[in-house]
């Protein structure tokens, strides 16, 4: 083990387990190791708790520790960090205009509607939260506001209960713990009802352009077809990613992956034949290979349908997209 590895360990009881449970020659060989960005919280509030929450309250804020670039068998680290940049920088040339795909205006905008997608498209979201921000403006208006008449607003996203507690909750928070104003640190977002590891990356990333992996279902998908890393845990998986990638390609990373995994990269049929990084990508074949048939289960902007913003960037416009319809729209 290098001297900077038993460093990191000593410092962090967790990442030890982990490390000595996974030690191998390969991660000697590959120090390639995270760096540490956030010391911090420890403790999680009382608050977090007791809230009704949609995701699941982180239990630690600080990044998961070091960890060495692992490699699938036959590949070295050296081979599967160029590999894995190179699927990033092509999927930039497919998705330039690659976005949170969540309307907002603000922080605390993206922070309600990055809560609320929960369980939902970002579409579903996109058609509701004009209503509710129309309505309650601010962090305090909407911690003000009367449940049962937030909760008819929310109706459409599902969950709405649960939901309705968490937006009122977290307002409460923003104005008790933060003057009214979304906070722009890890670890003081996922003291907020309702906000975890998830939901604060997406805001500090592109609410704050502080850069921050989201792993979602997608992500969680594609790195494993894609051979990045085999472990399953969102807070590993972000380490495994981190540690190929340079830390100011994280959110545009995130975008990339997750942009993908909704077009073209399926849970249940993967649109290989129509994959522009087909010959990338270790699991080609898992899904229709056929280019016709594959080009019939392409979304959104890529098979000629609108987006899910309704008020998306220019640059999605100009390349051929399609803003969302209004709720209700046919
Ligand atoms: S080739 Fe298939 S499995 Fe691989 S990234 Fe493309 S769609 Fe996904």
């Amino acid at each position: 083990m290098t001297k900077k590895a038993a460093a990191a360990q000593k410092k962090a009881p967790a990442a030890k387990k982990t490390a000595a449970a996974k030690k191998t020659a390969a991660a000697k060989k590959a120090p390639a190791l995270v760096k540490k960005t956030a010391a911090a919280a420890k403790k999680t509030p009382a608050a977090v708790k007791k809230a009704a929450s949609v995701e699941k309250p982180a239990k630690k804020a600080a990044p998961v520790q070091k960890i060495a670039v692992r490699p699938p068998a036959g590949e070295s680290p050296t081979a599967l960090v160029r590999r894995a940049r190179r699927i990033n920088r092509e999927l930039a040339e497919v998705y330039p205009y690659a976005h949170p795909e969540l309307d907002f205006e603000n922080p605390f905008q993206l922070l309600v509607a990055t809560v609320l997608s929960a369980q939902t498209t970002d579409l579903r979201v996109n058609q509701t939260t004009p209503g509710l921000f129309a309505k309650y403006p601010t962090p305090e208006d909407l911690a003000a506001a009367n449940p049962e008449e937030v909760e008819e607003i929310l109706r459409p996203c599902g969950f709405f209960r649960a939901k309705t507690k968490s937006v009122i909750g977290l307002s409460k928070a923003l104005v008790e713990n933060f003057g009214g104003e979304v906070p722009g640190k890890l670890e003081e977002l996922v003291t907020l009802p309702g906000v975890g590891r998830k939901t604060a990356f997406v805001v500090l990333g592109n609410a704050f352009g502080r850069p921050g992996i989201t792993v979602d279902t997608h992500f969680q998908r594609l790195v494993r077809r894609w051979q990045w890393t085999d472990e399953t845990d969102p807070d590993k998986i972000e380490a495994a990613v981190g540690a190929l990638f340079p830390k100011s390609d994280w959110t545009d990373l995130s975008h990339h992956v997750i942009w993908h995994g909704r077009r073209i990269c399926h849970a249940r049929k993967p649109a290989c034949g129509a994959c522009p990084i087909a010959p990338l990508c270790p699991a080609y074949g898992e899904g229709e290979t056929d280019p016709e048939k594959a080009k019939k289960l392409l979304k959104y902007e890529k098979g000629g349908f609108p987006g899910q913003r309704l008020k998306p960037p220019q640059a999605y416009l100009d390349a051929g997209g399609t803003p969302a319809p209004p709720l209700g729209a046919a």
